[in-house]
Formats: C-alpha cells, structure tokens, sequence
C-alpha cells in the first residue's frame, strides 16, 4: 500500500486496504506504512508531554477527568454492551449520540469496535484471536493490534445489523471527523473560558492538551487492558478455554469491565457484575437510564448462570480447558 494511500485514510478509513478475506489474524508485525496511517495515533501520545509548556489548572484536570468518565460510558455501555452484544435497547435517535460521543474516544467508529470485538468473543485467545496476550504477546494484545493493516477494516460481515444505518456507517467511514470537533472544541473552550474568567488559570492550548490529549490517552490505554491484562491478572470464576479473568482494580477504571471472566462466559448480559459486590458503574448508569426511559430491555444474568458462578471460582494461573458454554457475540 503506498503512503498516499495510507494518507488518505486518516480522512477516509473505508478507502483502499485490505478485504475481510485478507485479514489475517495471525500476523504480528508492523509495517513502514502501518506507522504512517498511525501517525495521528503516535502523534496524540507524544502531544501528552506538550503539559510541560500548558502548565495545569484545576479546572482542565477537573474536565479532563470528567470526558475520561463519559466517554469511557460510551465506549462501555455503547461501542461494547450495545453495538457489539446488543445486551439492551434504545432509540434510533440515543443510539446515533453515543455512537458520536463514542467517536471521541478516537477508537474508531463503534462498527469497526464492534465488528473486532465480535471476532475476539468468536476465537477467544484461540489462534484466530486478533488481541491474545497469550498467543500473542503483552504489547501486541494491547496496542500493536489496532496499529496493524490487517485490522483497519471495519469486518462488516460482523456488523450487518449495524450497517443498514447510514449515520452510523458516516461516522464508522470518516471516524477522524468527531474527535476533530472535540478537540477543537476543547481548544474553543478553554480561550473562551481565558476572556471570560481568567481567574481559572487556563486557555486553549492547556484545555486541549489535557481534555482532549492527556484524557483520550488515559482512555485509551485503560480500555486497551481489557484486551491485555483482563486475560492475564486476576481470577476466573467460570471454567472456560479461554484466560479472561475478572480484576476488580480493573473494573473500577473501566467503569465494569473488568468482570471479563464473567462477560466472557455470558456475553450477553446488560451488567458484567453479576453480584452485588462486583462495583459495575457502567450497569448503574444503564440501569438508571433505563428508569428514565432512555433505554430498555436491558438483558438479564440467567438465573442458573448466577448459581453456577457461586459454585465455581477457580483461581489464577490455575487453566481449566474443559468447558465452553456460551455462543459468543
Ligand atoms: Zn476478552
Ligand atoms: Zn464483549
């Protein structure tokens, strides 16, 4: 693929490239060209050290942490347990808007999130798994994944149910359009708030650097562990051939996901929490927009699934490659 190809699909993701057909799985190496169609993703982890020139301020540590919490809702309650397990329902109109606040944290259109997370729950740490820390490797599970060619196409085979939506698919083909906005509006914000109180100590560039940069890369690589550390550290409740575990440390920064060892065993649950004392604050928030009306059906744990979990927790590093019980979307 030439240079100018891989340029133009910072604007246009669903130009050129590889075909569902020729995605391979299995390979683990990056390429010249892998490098400059990721330059914007290289770009925005170096811009973090820009803090040494911004400076901070109360209020954009206040914000930054605050785009952390509700996009990581719209990558958790949206991308995840609503376009990729469809463990709820909504709106036409409510499912566009989180899949737009989803787009800003700059982890592809919620078809191509969706579509890839199909995958793995399909051949979970088997060798078709794109993101098998145990096949593959820590960094690779957890970044170098998304930076290689072989997983830029949206796998629309994945995602039909979601691609009969044209709005939906304009935000999966020009998936760099909304975190422009953000950002820049995070810019706008901050020279507004420079004019208007100056008493906060900010301005543009400091807004920017830390609600937009500094928040997206802490997103970023808190819902990457799901992908990597949730199938090493922690403990498997449900007896699987696979290594997700459940991490409480991690599902407290990814608002819930860190139950992967229940999530993996059943998928298709509005709450990865099964129990009381498993804190899943995405669930929470799903739960309460459902009182409101804004979503509903949200999809239960069977009740046998819960009894079996109290019987079982089996502890990491022990394996168990006996049993496998769910269909896995
Ligand atoms: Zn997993
Ligand atoms: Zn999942």
């Amino acid at each position: 693929m030439a240079i100018r190809e891989s340029l133009i699909r910072w604007v246009d993701s669903y130009q050129g490239g590889l075909s569902d057909e020729d995605s391979d799985s299995k390979v683990r190496k990056l390429s010249r060209n892998d490098l400059v169609r990721c330059i914007p993703f290289i770009g925005i982890h170096l811009g973090s050290l820009a803090v040494i020139w911004v400076g901070v301020s109360p209020v954009a540590v206040g914000l930054a942490a605050m785009a952390y919490v509700v996009r990581m809702f719209a990558v958790t309650g949206f991308y995840h347990r609503y376009f990729s397990h469809c463990a709820f329902k909504t709106s036409r109109p409510v499912q566009f808007i989180f899949a737009a606040v989803g787009a800003t944290s700059v982890q592809r259109g919620a078809l191509w999130w969706a579509a890839h997370h199909r995958h793995h729950h399909r051949h979970s740490d088997e060798p078709d798994d794109i993101h098998s820390p145990d096949r593959m490797g820590f960094w690779w599970s957890h970044v170098l994944w998304l930076m290689s060619e072989h997983h830029f196409r949206t796998r629309t085979k994945l995602v039909r149910d979601w691609a009969k939506f044209p709005e939906l698919v304009f935000l999966d083909r020009f998936d760099i359009l909304v975190p422009v906005v953000f950002a820049t509006a995070t810019f706008a914000l901050g020279e507004c708030l420079a004019f208007a109180a100056p008493q906060l100590g900010t301005d543009g560039w400091q807004m920017f650097v830390w609600v937009f940069v500094i928040s997206t890369v802490v997103l970023y690589h808190c819902t990457f562990t799901i992908n990597s550390l949730a199938h090493k550290w922690g403990s498997k409740r449900f007896k699987r051939n696979d290594e997700s575990r459940n991490n409480w440390l991690l599902a407290i920064l990814t608002l819930g996901e860190g139950w992967h060892n229940n999530h993996h065993h059943y998928p298709h649950s509005a709450r990865q929490g099964f129990y009381w004392w498993e804190i899943d604050i995405t669930y929470s928030i799903l739960w309460i927009m459902s009182k409101l009306g804004i979503v509903w059906d949200l999809k239960p744990v069977p009740q046998r699934v819960l009894d079996q979990g109290r019987q079982v927790s089996v502890k990491a590093p022990e394996t168990n490659k006996a049993h496998r019980k769910d269909s896995n979307r």
